[in-house]
């Protein structure tokens, strides 16, 4: 199975100091807060998972089967937040329109990649959420790979729970036997400092699949289950610490 739908939760070979150096972030409630994040300050009483729909703007991610990427990811990101904002969770979202996260906060990181990636990062630290989940879809060089899979940081047994509990309800709806998988070069879910996992919905590349995901109907059952199965796990994940930035660290060269 390929990853390459997915190249830009990858970062190879970068080498930058710490998060401290490189960019003059600021709490972006006392300053100008992004549209999208209104709802995004520490929670009070509510519970907050971040919902991180891949891709969008000028990254339009993996395409065929007259779908693309960034825009499916929203969709099911969308009917994802509905359904856990019904629940009584806080849904901060990456984006909530067909748009790029290289500008959510201010960031003197010169890539616009890395500032991408970056603010989704620190939007999922600042909201202090119990969990995250990114939306993506997938493709292959084998048509016949199909059905969803959920990926969860290798070293996060929270994450890993999360994961199997995500991948065994998408596996329902969509009628497949993917299986969660480990992985220690994606970036967000490796620094999320909650249970984080990355869904890809399926694979555009295959017939099933790409007729499924076209159907609103098939996207709204894809979201409703990951809904379900995500509180299972988070409903009592612990509230991470609030977001030291002098401490925080990203591992710019920690991937393959
Ligand atoms: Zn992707």
């Amino acid at each position: 199975m390929s990853l390459s739908a997915c190249v830009s939760l990858l970062i190879t070979g970068f080498t930058v100091g710490p998060v401290g150096e490189a960019e003059a972030l600021t709490w972006p409630w006392h300053h100008s807060t992004p549209h999208n994040v209104s709802n995004s300050a520490p929670t009070q009483g509510g519970r907050s998972i971040v919902i991180d729909p891949g891709h969008g703007g000028v990254d339009g991610g993996t395409s065929g089967g007259g779908l693309v990427e960034k825009q499916i990811a929203l969709d099911i990101a969308l009917r994802l937040r509905d359904h856990l904002a019904r629940l009584g969770f806080k849904t901060p979202m990456t984006r909530m329109t067909d748009t790029d996260v290289s500008r959510l906060f201010p960031s003197a990181l010169s890539s616009r990649h890395k500032r991408d990636l970056q603010n989704r990062l620190d939007l999922i630290r600042k909201t202090q959420a119990v969990g995250a989940i990114s939306i993506h879809v997938n493709s292959s060089a084998n048509a016949r790979d199909r059905g969803p899979i959920v990926f969860y940081a290798v070293h996060s047994d929270a994450g890993k729970l999360l994961a199997t509990d995500v991948q065994a309800a998408v596996n329902a709806v969509s009628g497949s036997t993917q299986r969660p998988l480990p992985r220690k070069n994606l970036f967000l879910i490796r620094h999320a400092p909650c249970p984080a996992i990355l869904v890809e919905v399926g694979f555009v590349t295959n017939a099933d699949d790409a007729s499924r995901l076209a159907r609103p109907a098939y996207r709204q059952h894809m979201a409703d289950a990951i809904a379900v199965a995500a509180i299972r796990s988070l409903r009592e994940a612990p509230i991470p610490p609030p977001y030291q930035k002098a401490s925080a660290r990203n591992d710019w060269t920690l991937v393959r």
